[in-house]
């Protein structure tokens, strides 16, 4: 006789709702998922002790009949998917046939229900659940929708029911699935109970309307729209001010197709283009819609489903960079050169961790993603820094040192840093980073059609090179020509250099163009409307001074000077601080 035997039913079921089940706010996103799919447009829910003692949603979806009732918590029973091929384009909130069988396993059901087609069925029925007993169906009067009501949650399952938080936490997380909710329909009208206390009755109206009656913000508060369009990925919805940010992440919405989602990659994209706009640690408020087709998505990658999949993750990822970097340079939130800026910034960033995944970094020029911790980080180094951006003192602003009258004196120190000071105190720059930094933004003005920014060599330098890289050069042609160099290539791989930019010393022309081919090879195809940052970039990391080089005093000190006339002096185009300051205030404390 075999010792391995198939679980009972109701066991099978109790364990399955470990899944889908974690909290009374699972069965408050189950339930208002199923009555969206069933196209109600008004749902009421009410929770009692945050959930925990009852969850009653109310619909006007178009119902069920006696037998479609009785199969409703039935596990893998569903009638939103019928054949492999559904699968692969899922177009309702639900798929998996689990929610109700798992609900029904560790609570006690209710589930009241009348099909809006009359043929169907005269009357409507109730269905009565408990966990592992047979359920029973009774007809009774009530209008077509469905009304559900769970009680006792997990109260079979002790193990279960002593992992929940207190009602303030369970219903903190009951109240926010509700926003998101709300903020995934604006076409439906939620309305939502704690107790006998309404907590929000939002219509139905538009996005912008939503947002304001949702995220609780006065009326025309400077919400951005935010529009986009390409490869056939649109992204719509809002974004707020700077102003607007918040310490978490709790003012961001995220949904796919009309399914609230979670996404590192997407959210990233969308704080990219708020750099240098917000303090570290602060984050962006957002509600973005993306819309794409259903084939291209899989949302079957946790029971849960509010993780997905993309075909084309790089598209989706420039997209919401770009719509958002628009939403914001069109408010004037940020000027239109800056808004070019964190475009070129440190390419690789790490996401933030999340446990059980590994790394995942994230090109910020390309859109490339890299999942895995294993990634040689070292073809990037010419771009600097590939953690988080750190921000430099925000409270530092250039006009402090046009304010100073004659340059103060300065000092290398270290062979790499160069000390000065102002009014404020004693300041430490990095030479290399404040370098790369005004070679950068001298770069782009180039770019920006002011002339005199090549110097043509007396002797044309012969410069051989693999024939990988001249695939490079010509890809890059137009971007380097505006940098100031003037080549011609003569066969496949000799290259005949007339002219270089005027910072490049004389004798390392080959150096230097070798030097950025090479990057420019490592980092993969940069898309067209970022050529110009990129390759400005590249050139700023390449040709900046390095520690280990002694500065004379008008060197040091035209690179004070230079400096803080950039546009944003604080970091490099990596990211990295370009300076620090030692407040006087610090030094007295410090000193006494
Ligand atoms: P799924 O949503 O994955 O199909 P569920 O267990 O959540 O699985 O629901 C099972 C089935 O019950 C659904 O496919 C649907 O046919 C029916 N159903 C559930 N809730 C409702 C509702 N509010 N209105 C109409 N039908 C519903
Ligand atoms: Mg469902």
């Amino acid at each position: 006789m075999s010792t391995i035997h198939i679980l009972p039913e109701y066991l099978a079921n109790q364990i399955a709702a470990g899944e889908v089940v974690q909290r009374p706010e699972s069965v408050v996103k189950e339930l208002v998922e199923n009555a969206l799919d069933a196209g109600a447009t008004s749902i009421s829910v009410v929770v009692r002790n945050a959930g925990k003692q009852a969850v009653h949603v109310i619909d006007d979806g178009k119902g069920m009949n006696a037998d479609d009732l009785v199969m409703s918590i039935v596990r893998h029973a569903t009638s939103k998917i019928a054949s492999e091929s559904d699968l692969h384009a899922i177009r309702t909130l639900g798929f998996r046939g689990e929610a109700l069988a798992s609900i029904a396993a560790v609570a006690d059901v209710e589930i009241r229900s009348k099909h809006r087609d009359a043929h169907q069925d005269e009357t409507g029925h109730l269905l009565t659940s408990k966990p592992g007993t047979p359920p029973t169906r009774t007809p009774i009067a009530m209008s077509p929708g469905t009304q559900i009501l769970v009680r006792n949650l997990f109260y079979n399952v002790p193990a279960r029911r002593k992992f929940l938080k207190s009602d303030l936490t369970e219903f903190r997380h009951v109240s926010e699935t509700m926003q998101r909710m709300a903020l995934s329909r604006p076409d439906v009208r939620f309305t939502f109970y704690d107790g006998d206390t309404l907590v929000f009755d939002v219509r139905p109206s538009d996005l912008y309307r939503r947002c304001l009656d949702i995220l609780g913000l006065e009326g025309g508060s400077g919400l951005l729209a935010v529009d986009g369009n390409e490869s056939g990925i649109a992204i719509s919805g809002f974004v707020g001010l700077p102003r607007h940010a918040r310490q978490s992440r709790s003012g961001q919405y995220l949904f796919l197709n009309q399914r609230p989602i979670v996404s590192r990659q997407l959210a990233h994209a969308v704080l990219t283009a708020y750099e240098h706009l917000l303090e570290h640690g602060q984050h962006p408020v957002f509600v973005l819609h993306v819309t794409i087709d259903p084939h291209r998505v899989d949302v079957n990658v946790h029971p849960q489903k509010h993780e997905v999949k993309f075909d084309d993750e790089r598209s989706a990822y420039l997209l919401v960079q770009s719509a958002v970097t628009q939403a914001l340079r069109k408010a004037e939130v940020i000027p239109s050169f800056l808004a070019d800026v964190p475009i070129a910034s440190s390419p690789l960033q790490s996401l933030p961790q999340q446990t059980g995944f590994g790394t995942t970094y994230v090109n910020r020029l390309t859109g490339e993603i890299t999942h895995g911790g294993g990634h040689n980080l070292n073809v990037f180094q010419g771009f600097g820094s590939t953690g988080a951006v750190r921000s430099a003192p925000s409270s530092m602003t250039p006009s402090m040192f046009s304010a100073a009258a004659a340059p103060s004196a300065v000092l290398q120190i270290g062979l790499q840093y160069v000390v000065t000071s102002t009014q404020e105190g004693l300041v430490v720059i990095d030479q290399h980073a404040a370098h790369e930094r005004i070679l950068y933004e001298k770069a782009l003005q180039r770019g920006n059609g002011s002339k005199n920014s090549e110097q043509s060599l007396l002797f044309s330098v012969r410069v051989a090179l693999a024939p990988s890289d001249v695939v490079v050069l010509r890809e890059y042609a137009e971007q380097l020509q505006t940098l100031g160099f003037r080549f011609d290539v003569h066969d496949g791989t000799t290259v005949e250099v007339h002219a270089v930019p005027t910072d490049v010393m004389p004798g390392s022309e080959e150096e230097i163009l070798g030097a950025i081919l090479d990057s420019l090879r490592s980092l993969g195809m940069i898309p067209r409307d970022r050529r110009t940052e990129g390759v400005a970039a590249v050139y700023a990391a390449k040709q900046a001074i390095r520690k280990g080089i002694r500065l004379t005093t008008d060197e040091m000190q035209k690179l004070v000077s230079d400096l803080f006339a950039c546009t944003t002096p604080h970091t490099s185009p990596s990211g990295v601080p370009t300076y620090m300051i030692i407040p006087f205030d610090e030094l007295a404390t410090r000193l006494r």
